[in-house]
């Protein structure tokens, strides 16, 4: 399956395009809803680390749910069942890169399903949809 993937976070400049996109999406404005995140490694001069949901293989987030609310899919990466999800939080604790984002709204996790519409907005090719091996995700 091609996932998102962080092909060369060297070019990234922070504008946070792939954030917009990614909370655009969801008819939202500003960055609340992106399943993406872009955040400074510790000030411009060091550059950005950028965040995305990597579709572990044996996904971290998916063994921690006590309800059975996340599923790994093969074409949209995690699934969230919202019906059953309590927003207890432990999918975001247990993720091992920082890729649940939160929806504090509705007190839910908001997890990347691979559609790879931020890709197009990012012009500095730091993401893209790749094919990606399970060796990848130490990476
Ligand atoms: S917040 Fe929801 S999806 Fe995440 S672990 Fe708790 S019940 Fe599961
Ligand atoms: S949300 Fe985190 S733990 Fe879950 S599959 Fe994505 S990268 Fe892995």
């Amino acid at each position: 399956m091609k996932r998102l993937s962080v092909v060369d976070a060297e070019r990234c400049v922070g504008c946070q395009c792939c954030m917009f996109a990614c909370s655009r999406r969801t008819n939202s404005h500003g960055l609340s809803e992106s399943c993406i995140g872009v955040r400074s490694s510790s000030g411009v001069e060091h550059g950005f680390i950028v965040v995305a949901c990597r579709v572990c293989e044996d996904p971290p987030c998916v063994r921690a749910c006590p309800m059975g609310a996340l599923t790994r899919t093969e074409k949209r990466g995690i699934h969230l069942a919202e019906e059953k999800c309590t927003g207890c939080g432990s999918c975001a604790e247990a993720c091992v890169v920082g890729a649940v984002y939160w929806d504090s709204e509705i007190n839910k996790p908001m997890i990347c399903i691979q559609c790879g519409f931020c890709v197009d907005f990012c012009s500095h090719g730091v993401i893209e949809m790749r094919e990606r091996k399970a060796a990848d995700d130490a990476k």
